[in-house]
């Protein structure tokens, strides 16, 4: 699979069962369907999150990209109690992006992942 954001390779991290894709490039995390809200739930769910966040800050900026998985168009979210944190989001296969860092920060709060914000 390659970066939704800067077409680098991503790299299959496994942790417990699970299986992540992170840029070897930006850092970035991509998701599957809700594999972030069930990881966040484990000990030290940030170790995935090995990405220098001024590194995102400037990956941020790029959001006119399309699903790696299923090419739709992916919208931008914010979780509800922390507006500074955006994130892209598939509303087709439920898949999120998270740039380097981001993920560490939504981590800090009690943030869950809601689409109802979703936009396009
Ligand atoms: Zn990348
Ligand atoms: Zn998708």
């Amino acid at each position: 699979m390659n970066c939704p954001k800067c077409k680098s390779n991503m790299k299959v991290i496994k942790i417990r069962g699970y299986e992540i894709d992170r840029c070897q490039n930006c850092k970035g995390i991509w998701f599957d369907h809700m594999e972030c809200d069930e990881l966040s739930l484990l000990d030290n769910p940030e170790f995935v999150d090995v990405g220098d966040s001024r590194v995102g800050q400037r990956f941020n900026k790029i959001d006119k990209i399309e699903c790696p998985t299923c090419k739709t168009p992916l919208g931008r979210l914010s979780p509800e109690d922390q507006p500074e944190i955006i994130y892209e989001a598939c509303s087709t296969c439920k898949g999120i992006f998270f740039d380097a860092g981001e993920y560490r920060d939504f981590l800090k709060s009690a943030g869950t992942i809601s689409f109802k914000n979703l936009r396009p």
